[in-house]
């Protein structure tokens, strides 16, 4: 009897057989941390490194968003880092539709089990899993909440911003931005809330 619920989780999860990715990839990556920050990283699938390690995030890509991390006083053990897909597709082409419906009940196992404050969403495929067909150009680095509640921080994927300088500036921004919002004085979430402040008090002085 497993009494960890997010070790019981992985080793479910490393025995996924629901979609053929399974098949080509050495392991599954179930994903790892904590919900000690309240922060819920979703990548997009494993790489070559991720396959090889069974861990997320561990490549080129994983150590820009460990020093982005470092940038707002956060160590990595503190936040949850998992991906849309738990497998690495063949030749790290995108996660097609299929794949990505079929490890959904995993991403909701793990928000059941953590229950973050917010969920920051690297890259597009992240963030379709919230607003299909948003374009995160427009949306990136404010808070958006979903008809059921949920906090969605939608973030450029690190990946892309290794070769985009642009990228990694709005990258650093978006950091900034999220830890100001975990401050979570009202103020400070109005700031990046995707909507208008909510006016508490009629009058100030
Ligand atoms: N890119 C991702 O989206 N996820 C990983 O785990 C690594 C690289």
């Amino acid at each position: 009897m497993n009494d960890d619920p997010l070790r019981a989780l992985a080793l479910e999860i490393r025995a996924c057989t629901a979609c053929p990715l399974h098949r080509s990839a050495r392991q599954a990556v179930p994903g790892e941390g904590s919900a000690e920050s309240g922060i819920f990283f979703l990548g997009e699938a494993p790489g070559y490194n991720e396959d090889v390690q069974g861990r997320p995030f561990v490549g080129a890509a994983g150590q820009l968003l460990d020093e982005l991390l470092e940038g707002i006083g956060l160590e990595r053990s503190k936040v949850f880092i998992t991906n849309v897909v738990r497998h690495r597709p063949p030749e790290n082409r995108d996660p097609l539709p299929d794949e990505v419906t079929a490890c959904d009940v995993w991403l909701n196992r793990h928000l059941e089990i953590l229950r973050p404050r917010v969920i920051v969403t690297l890259g597009r495929h992240a963030m379709y899993k919230f607003f299909p067909g948003e374009s995160i150009s427009r949306i990136h680095g404010k808070v958006r909440r979903t008809p059921e509640g949920l906090a969605i921080f939608p973030m450029y994927h690190p990946a892309a911003a290794l070769h985009q300088p642009a990228l990694r500036t709005a990258l650093v921004a978006d950091m900034a931005a999220l830890a100001l919002f975990l401050q979570a004085t009202p103020a400070a979430k109005a700031a990046v809330e995707d909507k208008p402040a909510v006016q508490t008090t009629l009058f100030s002085d």
